[in-house]
């Protein structure tokens, strides 16, 4: 059912502004037209559905690589403009929109390719995986092509002096007065709820630890309602500890899939085969399957998602080769499953401790 929430929901992205935001994150929207581009074959006289088209940019791309008809379905009112788009195009004939939810819509064929921008800050939030998978399970072809095909969550603990420092420390001398009564309260407003923010490479203490690893092709609804895991860090450096920072990747290379996915699996040359002489070249004019990767991580270049931080109201010091361990649980939350709630416990030199978090 579409509650009050999906409403709101599908409201926001109405504003010109949020498609403005994504469209002008290169980044992003150059990977998805690359992977549209390297998968031509898979795409050219075939049937797309574009689960949340919004501006109807992904439904374009498809119809420039060659698309036999493109449904470009979106809830939200910004559907409207999509067809305007679309007809100023000149590609009414190829590109349909289907204003409203891919739950309730109706598309009369099965599909070759579903293509979706899905993504939300840590992955997750948003929670609209699920509507990607509803219409995988509702029209995709078997053997059919899902781009991307491949999502992971990652984490790793952080260190960041200057942002602590800037909310916290702050308050110990202000024009001269001891303020540092201010300190609770500032922790507490600054620290409480995760923050969407860019890191570096250098805010990182170690290598990252795989929070969920998605299958696109197999993930069901179930699996994403609550999602656990255990971490194990040893500190790479002596720092002091401020939290931790969650990032994704998607893959848009069908690899993995192409012994069970009949698609275009016989157009892989196997690095295995290539003679040493030219292997590389041979593997880079012919294999349209190259790791085609959409990174948010902190050494990669930003991206509207950046990083989002979950920082701890007191820093832990750390010494080189101190291990960080715990488990975080991420579920959606139950008075709006759009909304997440982050439960995170960490131990570190003999000290745990519990962090509740919710990102609205
Ligand atoms: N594909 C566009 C927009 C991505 S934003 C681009 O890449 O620029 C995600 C879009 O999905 C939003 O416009 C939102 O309204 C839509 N959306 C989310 N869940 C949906 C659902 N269940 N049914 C239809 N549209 C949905």
């Amino acid at each position: 059912p579409c509650t009050e929430f999906d409403k709101a929901y599908f409201h926001s992205y109405a504003h010109v502004g949020i498609h403005e935001e994504m469209i002008k994150d290169r980044v992003r929207t150059e990977t998805y037209r690359n992977a549209i581009m390297q998968h031509r074959s898979s795409i050219e006289g075939k049937v797309v559905v574009d689960v949340g088209c919004g501006t109807g940019i992904l439904s374009i791309f498809c119809a420039q690589a060659g698309a036999k008809r493109v449904y470009a379905v979106d809830a939200s009112d910004i559907a409207v403009q999509a067809n305007e788009v679309v007809k100023a195009n000149n590609l009414s004939d190829r590109i349909i929109v289907l204003h409203g939810r891919v739950e309730d819509v109706e598309i009369d064929e099965e599909v070759d390719v579903i293509v979706s921008e899905w993504m939300g800050y840590m992955l997750l939030y948003e929670s609209m995986l699920g509507s990607v998978i509803t219409a995988r399970n509702r029209w995709l072809k078997h053997g059919g092509l899902i781009l991307p095909s491949y999502a992971t969550l990652y984490m790793a603990p952080v260190t960041h002096p200057d942002r602590y420092s800037e909310s916290i420390d702050f308050w110990r001398n202000v024009y001269g007065i001891d303020m540092s009564a201010m300190m609770p309260l500032a922790k507490q407003c600054a620290f409480e709820e995760p923050s969407v923010e860019t890191i570096t490479g250098e805010n990182i203490l170690t290598w990252p630890h795989v929070v969920k690893h998605v299958d696109c092709y197999t993930v069901e609804i179930d699996e994403l309602e609550s999602i656990s895991t255990r971490f194990n860090f040893k500190s790479m450096m002596r720092a002091p500890l401020h939290g931790f920072a969650f990032w994704f990747d998607v893959d848009f290379s069908n690899f993995a899939t192409s012994s069970t996915n009949n698609h275009s699996s016989s157009s892989i040359t196997g690095p295995s085969n290539d003679p040493l002489t030219d292997g590389s070249q041979r593997k880079k004019r012919s294999n349209p399957n190259d790791a085609l990767v959409l990174s948010t991580a902190p050494e990669d270049p930003p991206t509207h998602w950046q990083q989002t931080l979950i920082y701890f109201y007191d820093p832990i010091p750390v010494e080189q080769d101190q291990v960080i361990e715990g488990s975080v649980t991420l579920s959606q939350s139950r008075e709006n499953r759009r909304f997440m709630n982050i439960h995170l416990e960490y131990s570190s030199g003999g000290r745990s401790f519990i962090k509740e978090s919710v990102m609205r």
